[in-house]
């Protein structure tokens, strides 16, 4: 299907798509969200990063906890990568927390502590991307600048029946030129604000994935896809993302301690999953797992039950092993660079949130 011309929600003026989401927005939408209340840069940051991927209601929980512990961009820019992935333990895609520690430590040595105030300029730090780069734009300098983020994209592929396959670039770059255009002509006041949050809103409350509100949404009459009665066939994706599946096992390897247990973790490489993070000492076979043990203490390894675990393009199972054994048990040390750590210590460190259920449940 090609894609059509302009159609009059690209018009300006008070009936325009942009007036009707404004209005819509002050009226109907979200209000009173934490981040809402604050035009500071740091803050709108953290809940853009956070909100990526990740519920709300999740965010409302780590947000706060994070804020009190790192209030501004130079304490979070000098606290030890270990206590900032400790904090963001259980929000996954943990490349988030890395770049936002990075993040930081650019904005303090190389911008005085203070974010740039345009879009193309915060787009240049590490994490920031173009729509999170547009967001802080819009909602703290008032600049008029569209976000673009995977919910923006369903609502405006419906509103224009925008035909093109959206996993080819080419066609994200027209969506680009085509939300550009939607914008608010003449923006006054917090008009910017109103209406990114209202494109936010919209996505996320009216024009769902699945099932959208259309008796409810206040550009029903402009919406090329509902008056062709071809809601479902937009947003238009022809590359499908197949999940791979991997099964890792686990040797929760544990001994005891002065009033509980230490446990055998090692860090993840930097790159692939979990990066970073603390681990016990992972294997790709149940036979890579015997053999690593000395033989001797192979009688005493428990399999516990397995664990599914889904990250965005894949399928994980987790085979845990328990082995209650000294540091002997490993033959050296199975090669991997691990440490003892105490269980009293867990919080305090970064871990994949299936692992420290694992090892809190122990
Ligand atoms: Fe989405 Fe329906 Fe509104 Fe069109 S009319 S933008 S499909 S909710």
């Amino acid at each position: 299907m090609r894609s059509p011309g302009p159609v009059a929600a690209t018009t300006g003026g008070q009936d325009g798509f942009a007036m009707r989401l404004i209005h819509w927005q002050r009226q109907h939408g979200r209000h009173g969200l934490p981040w809402q209340d604050s035009r500071d840069p740091y803050r709108v940051w953290l809940s853009e990063i956070m909100l990526q991927q990740t519920q709300v209601s999740t965010v409302l929980d780590y947000y706060p906890r994070f804020l009190a512990r790192f209030p501004d961009v130079r304490s979070l820019a000098a606290a030890p990568a270990d206590e900032v992935m400790a904090l963001w333990s259980g929000l996954g895609y943990y490349s988030r927390a890395r770049n936002l520690h990075r993040c930081a430590q650019v904005v303090v040595t190389d911008h005085g502590g203070r974010f740039p105030t345009g879009a193309s300029a915060l787009q240049q730090l590490p994490g920031i991307g173009a729509s999170t780069a547009a967001a802080i734009a819009a909602f703290c300098f008032g600049e008029r600048i569209s976000i673009l983020d995977g919910n923006v994209l369903r609502v405006l592929s419906r509103l224009l029946a925008f035909g093109e396959d959206l996993a080819r670039s080419g066609a994200q770059r027209q969506m680009w030129q085509k939300a550009q255009e939607l914008l608010p002509p003449h923006p006054v006041g917090d008009d910017m604000v109103a209406y990114t949050q209202g494109l936010m809103d919209l996505g996320a409350t009216v024009c769902t994935r699945s099932r959208p509100r259309c008796s409810q949404c206040p550009v029903q009459d402009l919406c090329l896809a509902h008056a062709h009665h071809q809601v479902d066939r937009f947003p238009v994706r022809g590359r499908s993302v197949r999940r791979q599946s991997v099964s890792w096992w686990l040797l929760l390897w544990r001994r005891p301690a002065a009033g509980g247990w230490q446990l055998g973790l090692m860090r993840r490489p930097g790159t692939g999953i979990w990066a970073g993070l603390h681990c016990p000492p992972v294997f790709e076979s149940d036979e890579a797992l015997r053999m690593a043990v000395v033989d001797t203490w192979r009688d005493r390894l428990q399999w516990l039950p397995v664990v599914a675990h889904s990250l965005t393009h894949r399928e994980m199972r987790l085979h845990p092993v328990l082995l209650d054994g000294d540091a002997e048990a490993l033959a050296g040390g199975g090669g991997l660079d691990w440490r003892w750590v105490k269980a009293d210590e867990l919080a305090g460190i970064g871990l994949p949130a299936p692992v420290r259920q694992l090892l809190e449940g122990l």
